[in-house]
């Protein structure tokens, strides 16, 4: 038997995927056009510049940040961000002691609205098993040294709650205008696996 023959189940990602869409069209299930049209919107038009102005205004506002940490997806809805797969995001709060690192150990939930599309290590089998495990050693080998005081919490995505960690803002920043602090921030920092640096 050879490798590429058998089952749907051999099928890579990309494939399965079109099949189904395939079926679903067929069927009358779902309208291709929209559904590129959904696609191309998160590819290209929304990704974590907007999770950037939503860390950035509260890392300026003491009233937002407080909004943002008791109801996450009402704050992120005030600054315009909301919808596909951001109808319930919880937003946890990064700090010199304690640190929160998001995975979604089932499959790939992610906050679009905020983020846009999951890079491809956080739908990666070892790193949804790996963090629940050891995640100061993933921190570390992803780059992310964290002492050993600092209390690490993971949180796993389902299909009810998508996090968001609002990151640490790095000191030597008091400066710095709300515009300047959004080009700081990271994609890394807000899904927790990495701290925003200083520029
Ligand atoms: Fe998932």
């Amino acid at each position: 038997m050879t490798a590429t023959a058998g089952s749907a189940g051999h099928l890579p990602p990309a494939l399965r995927t079109e099949a189904l869409e395939q079926l679903l069209t067929e069927r009358g299930l779902i309208d291709p056009k929209a559904m590129n049209g959904l696609i191309t919107t998160y590819e290209t038009n929304i990704g974590p510049l907007n999770g950037a102005k939503v860390v950035a205004r509260a890392w300026t506002d003491p009233e937002y940040r407080r909004r943002l940490l008791g109801d996450g997806t009402a704050a992120i809805r005030e600054l315009g961000f909301g919808g596909f797969q951001g109808e319930h995001i919880v937003v946890v709060e990064n700090t010199a002691t304690t640190h929160n690192v998001v995975v979604c150990t089932l499959c790939s939930c992610y906050p679009w609205p905020v983020l846009g599309l999951p890079p491809s290590w956080y739908k990666d089998p070892a790193y949804r098993a790996r963090v629940v495990r050891e995640p100061r050693a993933v921190l570390s080998e992803m780059g992310l040294k964290l002492a050993d005081d600092v209390r690490i919490t993971v949180r796993d995505s389902t299909s009810e709650v998508r996090w968001l960690v609002l990151p640490e803002r790095p000191s030597g920043t008091g400066h710095l205008t709300e515009e300047e602090l959004v080009t700081l921030v990271t994609r890394d920092a807000m899904v927790g696996v990495a701290k925003v640096a200083a520029p």
